[in-house]
């Protein structure tokens, strides 16, 4: 094992946004707060709460508003949510988000089919987010999706990752997240990128968000730890599935991911048992088991065994 693993990791937890926003049952406002608010009592440290993105695109999320201003505030929490525009960026700074996530595609075609717009038209707009958001003392993430494969169009070229990582550290994100879209990604892809983009962005804090589409999302986090990479964003149970396969997994799951780090002696600063409590409300909420592999075991009634050590 190498040495420079961190002993931290931060996890940070998408399922609020990312694994609502694909889920077909639409929660009342109140349950997700609930959620929400079990969630913050967990450990973690960041949470993804909601997205002002124009209600018709995102019908599970419309309610945006209320579920910012409803959720109890853990003065140890970062609530963030993700916002498309300017417009959007007003809403959740009237709804007094901490962090706004901004987001694009590495691939023009994906980024055309998700946010209308081409890849270098997409800048100007990103860019007048990042200098409102700043200049209201907000921090901004960015997700780059499709870094390690596009739907459309395979494969996508480095280079163009590494201008685009350029360009979004350059308008001022103070993070960026790398997102395998499709969960395409191997363990020796991950090396391969990390190895060319972490010495390019010293200075810029790089996350991943890995989809375990095809069961990979475990041994990705695995070869992007080996880099030293300290952020992972991941979905409670896996929460959200596919958007392009019924059935298949879309997110990496929050519980597997903690139990393999805290499994691994890393410290995520997170209670294993009340992300169950956070993971039993939604479950019974959503009236569905959740796919992850702590989900199915707890199912097993053996959620909570650990070999002893
Ligand atoms: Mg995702």
């Amino acid at each position: 094992m190498r040495s420079d693993i961190s002993k931290r990791i931060n996890v940070k937890e998408v399922g609020p946004r990312d694994g609502l926003q694909n889920e077909k049952i639409i929660l009342p406002s109140d349950e997700k707060i609930q959620w929400i608010n079990a969630l913050s009592n967990t450990g973690l440290s960041y949470i993804e709460i909601t997205s002002f993105v124009h209600p018709d695109w995102i019908p599970p999320l419309s309610d945006a508003q209320d579920v910012a201003a409803g959720i109890e505030r853990h003065p140890e929490v970062t609530y963030a949510a993700l916002v498309p525009n300017q417009r959007g960026l007003e809403r959740a700074l009237m709804a007094g988000i901490d962090e706004a996530s901004i987001f694009m595609s590495a691939s023009e075609s994906h980024n055309r089919k998700n946010i209308n717009k081409t890849i270098e038209e997409t800048f100007p707009v990103l860019q007048e987010v990042v200098s409102t958001a700043k200049s209201e003392g907000k921090t901004v993430r960015a997700y780059l999706s499709t870094v390690f494969g596009c739907p459309y169009e395979g494969p996508v070229a480095l280079e163009k990752v590494l201008n685009i990582c350029d360009r979004l550290f350059t308008m001022g994100v103070d993070e960026l997240s790398l997102g395998d879209t499709i969960g395409i990604a191997n363990p020796l892809q991950v090396d391969e990128v990390l190895t060319k983009l972490l010495p390019r962005f010293k200075d810029g804090k790089i996350a991943l968000h890995f989809h375990n589409t095809r069961g990979m999302a475990l041994a990705n986090v695995w070869s992007a730890l080996q880099h030293g990479v300290t952020t992972f964003d991941a979905s409670l149970g896996g929460l959200g599935g596919c958007p392009y396969a019924k059935g298949a997994s879309g997110n990496l799951a929050t519980d597997d991911l903690v139990f393999m780090l805290e499994e691994m002696g890393l410290d995520t600063g997170i209670d294993e048992n009340k992300l169950r409590t956070a993971a039993d409300f939604i479950e019974e909420r959503l009236g569905k088991p959740l796919p992850s592999h702590q989900r199915q075991l707890q199912k097993l009634n053996q959620g909570g065994a650990r070999f002893a050590k």
